[in-house]
């Protein structure tokens, strides 16, 4: 299997080395995994008079009418014109090979089966596969695998790739080794490998076809599932973690006197997952996830004074200057009454303001550090930071969450990521397998789902009296344009516009418009921010600037203008602004009349639901898994067979069966596990060394 494919029969080392640029494939194993997009009923019949979609495969069967030699270049080629009755249609070949003319003769019957194309306003059918009447149509599936230009030219369309594989699957010094415990085979009706790839490339039936596929999955994602618990487990066994000792009990304290409302169930599960994981003598490293507005802040403060209580210092990193503040704002507001020392280090604190800040950090003088990427410097060192919470987990890398595990010269910090990006359940375990995941999935009571709508720019005048209508009720609104890339002059002209447009309607001194954007200096933007959260400014015009975060709960209605080219995770994190009051929220989405198929998806997704796993979901079936903010580097999203958007069972079954493995025999030296034994060394390969468990 590890055999470089140049080896195989009809390969050769310049096509091995096309197939490896073009389809990163270079060894046998690699190539038997390649599989068919899709397959071709070879049984079915088609006519010529049905064709309406040209990436068709097409099979006819009828006769031959008419043949004639022609000439290219120096070169000669075929030309025979097949019928089957209801049309005609041109078969070409561009080598004139003899046997051709010898057979394919006016009035042979004939049946043909390839991809048409169109030369010349024509129809035609360029080098087709040919059966004649005294062989048998092959009555199966036919897998249709993609394939690039440059194979193409190379003989390597699907056509060709099907054939390497044959020879793969022919050759009989190629040895196929077992991946699954026979019980687990057994179990679930699997084949074994060989018979799987054999009816994964040339299946004689739905039925095999579907078994082989089944088993496939099932084994790429056991081993997926395998090597996550694994190195979770080695993580576990490698990074030893404070001990959090309640010395003193603010927390019950706050709970039971300053907490402005009751915690929701959801809130209330993850503080004790977090807080039982703050007691096992390892280090915590744990992501919430939770949809916008599912009160993520709360957990994140009711964490940090169980670290509090504990005699540490603890930290929570927000992504902007603004959130910062804000976050700095209320939990200061909150703790007024206790007796903890909170601070706020930002970038944009005066240089000797700031030195003197990070010295009483680093003597231990602060208690709570809120900040952004300024807590990260070398320089900021803490005396004991128990635990940091990192807010907008996807605005950071994991480099700068490792940041923080060097702020201590013995143990690392825990660490508790929060997001409000939500992904399905199956992608988590997977996208964070390092991580923990607490899923907050209830909103607090009382609040009003939001009311979404999709207008057309023409209908601008019907938006304008709305909002007026709720200004007048004393509301703030939010109108943002999209500004897809920082340097797009068109975009921020478009942005001006707008806001100019918005001051005439709503002139001064009746009406404030605030506007933020990305070229305002970070005081200036932070000043209109302030206005607007204040409740000074009736309108704040932006970018997706306040994308993250932003907490003002007097504002009750987004404007997403050109909402089109936006994606629905980015519309939804923007609704997510508005509806975090008691009142009527409402998001109104504007786009121009024309949209494609996928953007009316996106707004009627955006209208008839507010759940962001939903939304999620629909967001995966139109970018693919791949695309997921902040997936792409993790490189566990390249599946080959496996597909996480609809194998979300397998991959819980097969999660599962991993699990009691573990459980059950964690070194895998239970003789019936040694097929595992031997294929996760072989994957895990210089990646690290998970018998160290032991
Ligand atoms: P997010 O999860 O998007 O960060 P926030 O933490 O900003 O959400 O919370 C959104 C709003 O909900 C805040 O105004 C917060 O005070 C409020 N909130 C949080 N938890 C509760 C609760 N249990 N009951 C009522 N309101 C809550
Ligand atoms: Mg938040």
């Amino acid at each position: 299997m590890q055999r470089n494919i140049q080896y195989i029969k009809g390969v050769g080392p310049v096509k091995a080395n096309l197939i490896a640029n073009q389809l990163e494939i270079s060894t046998v194993g690699e190539l038997l995994l390649y599989a068919p997009f899709r397959y071709v009923d070879r049984s079915i019949m088609n006519r010529l008079s049905e064709v309406d979609d040209l990436s068709n495969y097409y099979q006819f069967t009828g006769k031959i009418q008419a043949v004639k030699e022609f000439s290219f270049g120096k070169k000669k080629g075929f030309q025979a014109v097949f019928t089957d009755g209801t049309g005609m249609l041109p078969l070409i070949w561009y080598q004139r090979t003899d046997w051709l003319i010898e057979k394919i003769k006016i009035g042979t019957p004939i049946t043909i089966f390839g991809k048409l194309t169109i030369q010349k306003n024509q129809l035609q059918l360029v080098h087709p596969e040919v059966i004649f009447s005294t062989e048998k149509v092959p009555n199966t599936l036919v897998g249709v695998y993609s394939t690039t230009e440059r194979l193409t030219k190379s003989g390597l369309n699907s056509a060709g790739i099907s054939k390497v594989i044959k020879s793969i699957l022919n050759d009989s010094s190629i040895q196929y080794t077992e991946t699954l415990p026979l019980y687990l085979r057994e179990k679930y009706k699997l084949m074994d490998n060989k018979n799987a790839l054999i009816s994964l490339h040339f299946p004689q039936n739905d039925r095999l076809l579907n078994q082989a596929i089944r088993t496939l999955k099932f084994e790429e994602l056991f081993y997926l599932q395998l090597e996550l618990l694994l190195t979770k487990q080695i993580n576990f066994h490698k990074n030893k973690g404070f001990i959090f000792e309640k010395k003193t009990d603010f927390l019950t304290t706050f709970y039971n006197n300053y907490l402005p409302f009751d915690l929701t169930n959801a809130q209330k599960r993850v503080v004790k997952e977090i807080n039982r994981d703050l007691r096992t003598g390892s280090q915590m490293n744990r992501l919430i996830q939770g949809d916008v507005g599912s009160g993520k802040t709360l957990v994140a403060l009711l964490s940090m004074l169980l670290g509090f209580d504990s005699g540490f210092q603890t930290a929570l990193m927000a992504p902007t200057e603004i959130l910062a503040q804000q976050h700095f704002i209320s939990i200061q507001e909150l703790l007024k009454d206790l007796p903890i020392r909170i601070a706020l280090l930002t970038g944009s604190l005066k240089n000797a303001e700031k030195l003197r800040l990070i010295e009483t950090i680093n003597a231990g003088e602060v208690d709570i550090v809120i900040g952004t990427h300024a807590l990260i410097e070398d320089r900021v060192k803490f005396k004991h930071l128990g635990l940091v919470v990192i807010d907008e987990q996807h605005r950071f890398g994991v480099a700068q969450r490792s940041k923080f595990w060097k702020k201590n010269s013995s143990l690392p910090p825990h660490i508790l990521v929060m997001t409000a990006t939500p992904i399905p359940r199956t992608l988590a375990m997977t996208v964070y397998g390092d991580l923990d995941v607490s899923i907050i999935d209830e909103l607090p009571p009382g609040r009003k789902p939001i009311t979404t709508k999709h207008f057309f720019e023409r209908n601008r005048l019907q938006i304008l009296g709305f909002l007026r209508s709720e200004i007048e009720k004393g509301r703030q609104i939010y109108i943002v344009y999209p500004l897809i890339e920082e340097s797009s002059t068109l975009d921020y002209a478009n942005l001006m516009q707008g806001f100019e447009y918005l001051c005439n309607v709503f002139p001064k001194p009746e009406f404030q418009i605030s506007i933020v954007h990305g070229k305002l200096k970070p005081d200036v933007k932070d000043f209109e921010m302030n206005r607007f959260i204040k409740g000074e400014t009736n309108i704040m015009v932006a970018t997706t600037v306040i994308e993250v975060g932003v907490n003002v709960p007097n504002a009750s209605v987004m404007v997403i203008e050109s909402a089109e080219r936006f994606g629905l995770s980015q519309l939804h994190q923007l609704r997510g602004r508005v509806g975090r009051g008691g009142e009527q929220s409402y998001c109104l989405l504007v786009t121009k009349d024309k949209l494609s198929s996928e953007s009316k998806k996106r707004m009627s997704t955006m209208v008839s639901t507010n759940d962001g796993f939903k939304i999620a979901e629909v967001d995966m079936e139109l970018r693919g898994h791949g695309d997921i903010m902040g997936t792409q580097q993790s490189g566990i999203m390249n599946f080959k067979i496996a597909n996480l958007m609809t194998d979300g069972k397998v991959l819980e079954v097969a999660r599962a069966e991993v699990k009691a493995i573990l459980e059950e025999d964690a070194l895998l030296n239970r003789p019936d596990h040694f097929v595992v034994k031997n294929e996760i060394n072989r994957r895990m390969k210089g990646k690290s060394n998970w018998a160290q468990i032991s």
